[in-house]
């Protein structure tokens, strides 16, 4: 059960949420888990199939523009779908929503990488039919997705029709009345060719503004005793007809190209990879698909015992990660990954916070691409600087594909200038965990520096202290603030390393360092200015409450009216004005809870229990971003109860559909914040500068827990207990490691026991 999801629900609602659920995805391609018959005609799916940063740009529409506003918005576009096969039993379309379902049951199988539905049918006319769906979207070709469909009469049948189309005629999905799901502007992408080679059906398309083109060229093969076959094309699509009279196995490939991975010969190229995978087997492909699991979950599985609802959630998040972290340098992750079309395939600080610290502990490889996103939209993000009115530095965009600032709500967009420090927090993380000398000179000391200089810039000094004015920190309920916890004490985290890393560089490096500085036309007192101002930074302190104050302001304003709220009220951001909000002391998500997570030598103990009760208080968890900042800070703080309680909402999430929009895709910084509770929470797992370090701490429910990190070119195993944790250096030299504080060394290929 927990390498599966299975499900066998049928009802409207269920349909729409196991769209997302049943979604398949390489980190290219994704997939939508949609019925390839179809379904009923008043049903409204959400038909989905996604390239990672494949976009188009729409115009942003204002009532009234104020200057340095984004023009335009970037958007994920719906692609040209593949899915669709129609199947007709003696002249009777086969759904179902017709006829009789006499089993139906569908799986995801996260250990193999691809799901199912085996469905035994009768229809209106008394026809029993078995049907076995399957389909995979490859990790080892990302352009292919294929489907493999066996039909079976189980009482005679004269006519089996089976009518394969691709479609090139295909909109975005929109709803006016969600701010987290695009509004309008539905169609996006535009048939600019149809044709075939040979046996091979292709449709080209073009984005409507930027122009981008994509193609998906398809291939079938089918096995039945006898069987007739024509093709017919439209303006937007092709669709074959297949007529057999018994058995039949229909194997579809389509393959997907796009501009910026194939260039302008987007066609050529999916005719190339289709002559390479045309005629290999459902089994053969399965098999390579299950090589490439095999060695993910050598690497990243987490076990769990005691508790066969959580390993299955864990697992399922850490498989949909995969399926949708970007693992090419045109894409990072965007909120709901590629299975689904929330926040308009945007890439957030999600990534940084939440996502990249599972890559990072798991396969460096895909973390270190998340960073060289982020590296080559640092031009983008000088142009937004400057264009906010900064002298110098990098601003990076609040939600983005390919750079530009795609927000258009800047009281919880442009202002939570937070995200620039989250980007360096995670490029000093990446240094910490590889100790990649060669990465710090080539690509974080500029990220470093540059953002060090925006933070200069946007600062300033007062009474001798260095003070950050009218941003917005991570709880989007309290907008433009003047020195928020969070973001002042990541920029102070973000400035020291600026000036350590460039300390660091001109003693390893002299000519890097010289060549940097002159191509930054960076000044030595610039790095002087960045250690005083990180050294001097105000960071917000209630003397009364002897808590962190969110901000300068915070806690002087009144409390929500949280008993006089009833529950459809919630989550608060649709049901009242930002102002509304704004004016109350309410969080919708962990901040300065977070803040202590992140960097929890910047206060004492007692400040960040204290902290923590009293924040906890006035959090709505409106955020799926929250539950796991409070699993993590109640597993330091001891509060076990909490961490397990707050884990539980995390791991189940999307597969509990807690938050009420799973359908419009996975919320993937919160699968992220799974394995962070687990790895940093129960297991306490902390990367600094003086090494790695564990607290473990075994929730009382479970007998054990165990997972692997990559640290420093080890892999070590670690196995919690109850009494004891046992720590195995599976590869590499030997290593000191901190448990319960205290030293302890772990030699090459051998393991220790240490009691918790
Ligand atoms: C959260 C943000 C997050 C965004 C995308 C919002 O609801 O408040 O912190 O970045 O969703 O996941």
């Amino acid at each position: 059960m927990t390498w599966t999801l299975t499900n066998s629900a049928l009802d409207q609602e269920n349909l729409l949420i196991n769209e997302s659920l049943f979604s398949l995805g390489n980190g290219y391609l994704g997939v939508r888990g949609n019925f390839e018959e179809g379904y009923q005609d008043n049903f409204k799916s959400i038909r989905g199939t996604y390239i990672n940063a494949f976009h188009d740009e729409i115009q942003i529409n204002y009532g009234e523009k104020l200057f340095g506003f984004p023009e335009k918005q970037q958007k994920l576009v719906n692609i040209i779908d593949g899915q669709a096969v129609q199947i007709y039993i003696d002249g009777e379309r086969f759904s179902l929503f017709s006829g009789e379902v006499i089993s139906y049951e569908r799986k995801l199988h996260m250990d193999k990488g691809f799901s199912e539905r085996i469905i035994q049918w009768k229809s209106p006319a008394g026809k029993i039919v078995k049907f076995h769906f399957k389909r995979l979207v490859s990790f080892v070709t990302k352009e292919l997705f294929l489907i493999d469909l066996k039909v079976e009469p189980v009482t005679p049948v004269n006519e089996i029709k089976i009518i394969s189309t691709i479609n090139g005629d295909v909109t975005n999905f929109v709803d006016k009345n969600d701010p987290r799901v695009a509004s309008s502007h539905a169609k996006l992408l535009h048939v600019t060719e149809v044709k075939q080679e040979g046996h091979i059906n292709i449709i080209k398309s073009e984005t409507e503004n930027t122009k981008l083109e994509v193609a998906c060229a398809t291939t079938s093969n089918v096995s039945a005793s006898n069987y007739t076959y024509e093709t017919n094309m439209t303006v937007n699509g092709v669709e074959e007809v297949y007529i057999a009279n018994g058995p039949t196995h229909f194997t579809k490939f389509n393959i997907y190209t796009d501009t910026y991975r194939h260039g302008r010969s987007t066609v050529e190229e999916a005719i190339t990879i289709q002559n390479r995978v045309k005629g290999k087997s459902f089994a053969t492909l399965l098999e390579q698909q299950q090589r490439y699991l095999n060695d993910f979950w050598e690497k990243a599985d987490v076990k769990i015992s005691g508790d066969q609802e959580l390993q299955q959630g864990i697992r399922f998040n850490l498989y949909q990660l995969l399926q949708s972290v970007g693992k090419d340098p045109y894409s990072n992750i965007s909120a709901k990954g590629l299975s689904g079309e929330g926040y308009e395939g945007h890439y957030f600080w999600d990534t940084e916070i939440y996502i990249f610290p599972v890559f990072l502990m798991t396969d460096a490889k895909i973390a270190k691409n998340l960073l060289l996103h982020r590296y080559s939209i640092l031009d983008s993000a000088r142009e937004r600087a400057r264009e906010m009115g900064h002298k110098k530095g990098a601003l990076f965009p609040w939600r983005t594909i390919t750079g530009p600032e795609s927000s258009a709500f800047f009281p919880a967009g442009t202002a939570q200038y937070h995200i620039s420090a989250d980007i360096a927090y995670s490029f000093i993380q990446y240094y910490l965990v590889t100790k990649d000398e060669n990465f710090l000179k080539e690509y974080m000391a500029e990220v470093l520096f540059e953002t060090a200089r925006l933070w200069v810039d946007t600062g300033h000094f007062l009474n001798g202290e260095f003070r950050i004015d009218n941003v917005t920190g991570p709880d989007e309920y309290t907008c433009i603030v003047n020195n928020n916890y969070y973001t002042n004490v990541m920029a102070k985290h973000n400035l020291l390393w600026a000036a350590k890393t460039y300390q660091l560089l001109k003693k390893k490096d002299p000519l890097s360092i010289e060549e940097l500085t002159e191509r930054l036309q960076l000044t030595e007192n610039e790095v002087i200015e960045w250690q005083e101002a990180g050294e001097k930074m105000f960071l917000p302190y209630d003397d009364n409450l002897k808590i962190t104050a969110q901000d300068d302001t915070f806690l002087q304003k009144d409390r929500w009216d949280f008993d006089s709220t009833p529950k459809e009220k919630y989550p608060l951001l649709l049901h009242y004005h930002p102002l509304t909000l704004y004016r109350y002391q309410v969080c919708k998500q962990a901040d300065t809870v977070l803040a202590h997570f992140l960097l929890e030598d910047e206060q004492d103990f007692e400040t960040m229990k204290n902290s923590y009760d009293y924040y906890e208080q006035v959090t709505t968890h409106d955020s799926s971003l929250s539950h796991c900042a409070f699993s993590i800070m109640a597993s330091k703080l001891g509060y076990k109860d909490k961490a397990y309680n707050y884990f539980i909402e995390t791991a189940r999430l999307d597969l509990d559909n807690t938050h009420g929009n799973t359908k419009d895709g996975l919320h993937m910084a919160n699968m992220g914040g799974t394995w962070l509770a687990i790895v940093y929470g129960f297991a306490g797992v902390r990367v600094k500068e003086s090494g790695i370090s564990f607290t473990p701490s075994l929730p009382e429910q479970w007998t054990s827990l165990e997972f692997n990190v990559q640290y420093q070119d080890r892999l070590i195993k670690v196995m919690v207990e109850k009494e004891k944790t046992t720590y195995t250096n599976l590869n590499g030299e030997g290593l000191e490691i901190v448990h319960q504080g205290e030293k302890v060394y772990v030699e090459s290929g051998s393991k220790i026991e240490c009691m918790n």
